[in-house]
């Protein structure tokens, strides 16, 4: 057996970071930049009001109560430019709208008395030049680095990017990953089961995840234990996507064909890693007409392993591929307390237990208990579950004992 921390790093050694594309903003949220983005044009593109109210002189409304003539409205989307504001006078203006020609300060509707319609308006308290007036340039000014190489484009980012023009971002390419299950017993199209078959579940479950993670999948079907037809099936995904990912195949079975395929076409380790769950791991490489490797993820097929092992070294390896930084292939480890004993005996092994974990506000910390029955073919704690809990080797971990908890959504 080899430790988890040599099996992620033998498997992200194994994924090469992908070619670069330039996505429209309209497809790049999720997708990491390659490139810098230093603003052209200067937010906001001139001074404007921060509120509703009237543009006057400071000077003007030095003393309060003071009356002024209103003398033009300027609203958002106009220049401004055609109501100057003169001594003694003031213009209605909107938020958002330019401040017009000889106007330093803005007056807030409430601090005025008058009809909204009326030719003259009392303002009633004074103002400082400058005020509620948002200048040019006030957020992001031409040459101003506004986004980095190697960052997670966010909604607010690409709305960063809308606000100074930009409409097309260069971007680390996201892997498009192929499934494939494998195993006689199953069974995808809905009949009856026979004597000793199963439901495929496992390949929706996985594309599902991938989708969920920001990854296009590809369906490469259900193949039989079967040398030739697991070997096609791998071939023709190698052509077609950036990975590959099979369930089932990868244990000590006399026909546990992924790795006797991955040995003669790619470049393979089977791993047997003291975890648990998903001991065994198929990885290798498989190389392209192109030239480029293809990762191929051999994950065990249990149900439950095929995920824990999809979490722990497929999805860190993708997120490598789509261009994120080591510190960043994982989505969050926690530290928790657990709310109530969790089993294990000592076994060589770190088991991942599939937890919940839940910020407590009373005590500031994350609460950490067992989301259910921990067999590796037991779906019900997994799906119930948000964390998978390190437990080290050992004995029994009580309650109160403090957890590191790798969650699975942010
Ligand atoms: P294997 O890794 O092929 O030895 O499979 C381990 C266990 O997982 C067996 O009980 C299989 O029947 C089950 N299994 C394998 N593939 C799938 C799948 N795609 N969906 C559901 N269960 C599966
Ligand atoms: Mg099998």
């Amino acid at each position: 057996m080899i430790t988890f921390d040599e099996a992620r790093a033998f498997v992200l050694a194994g994924c090469a970071r992908n070619a670069t594309e330039l996505l429209g903003l309209n497809e790049a949220r999720g997708s990491v930049t390659a490139q810098e983005v230093v603003a052209a044009e200067q937010v906001p593109p001139f001074a404007n009001t921060a509120v509703d109210g009237y543009a006057v002189l400071a000077a003007d409304i030095a003393s309060v109560p003071t009356t002024l003539q209103v003398t033009g409205t300027v609203r958002a989307g106009m220049s401004g430019a055609d109501s100057p504001v003169a001594p003694g006078c003031a213009v209605r203006i909107m938020t958002g709208a330019p401040v017009p020609p000889g106007a330093d300060a803005i007056v807030m509707v409430e601090d005025t008395e008058g009809s909204p319609t009326g030719d003259t308006v009392v303002v009633t308290a004074s103002a400082t030049v400058g005020q509620h007036i948002r200048p040019a340039g006030d957020d992001v000014n031409p040459g101003d680095p506004v986004i980095g190489f190697g960052t997670e484009l966010t909604a607010a980012h690409l709305g960063v990017l809308a606000t100074i023009g930009v409409t097309e971002i260069e971007v680390v390419r996201r892997p498009r990953v192929g499934v494939i299950s494998t195993g006689d017993e199953l069974v995808d199209d809905g009949s009856a089961l026979a004597p000793g078959q199963i439901r495929d579940s496992n390949r929706l479950t996985l594309r599902k995840l991938l989708e969920s993670h920001g990854f296009e999948t590809i369906d490469l079907g259900l193949a039989q234990d079967d040398e030739q037809v697991i070997e096609a099936a791998m071939l023709l995904g190698a052509e077609s996507c950036d990975a590959i990912v099979t369930t089932g195949g990868v244990s000590m079975g006399d026909f546990d064909f992924v790795k006797v395929v991955l040995e003669r076409i790619g470049d393979m380790r089977w791993m047997q890693i003291a975890i648990r769950p998903a001991k065994p791991l198929a990885f290798g490489t498989i190389a392209r007409s192109d030239g480029t490797a293809v990762p191929v993820f051999g994950l065990p097929g249990n149900p439950v392993s095929s995920m824990v092992s999809y979490e722990l070294f497929c999805r860190p390896g993708l997120r490598k591929m789509s261009g994120f930084d080591d510190e960043n292939l994982d989505i969050g480890i926690v530290s928790g307390v657990l709310d109530a004993p969790m089993k294990r005996r000592p076994d060589g092994k770190i088991n991942f237990a599939r937890v919940v974990c839940r910020w407590d506000m009373a005590t500031s910390t994350y609460r950490v208990r067992s989301a259910g029955a921990q067999g590796s073919h037991q779906m019900a704690a997994m799906a119930a579950a948000n964390g998978l809990a390190e437990l080290p080797d050992g004995p029994t971990l009580e309650a109160g004992a403090t957890v590191r908890v790798r969650l699975l959504r942010p």
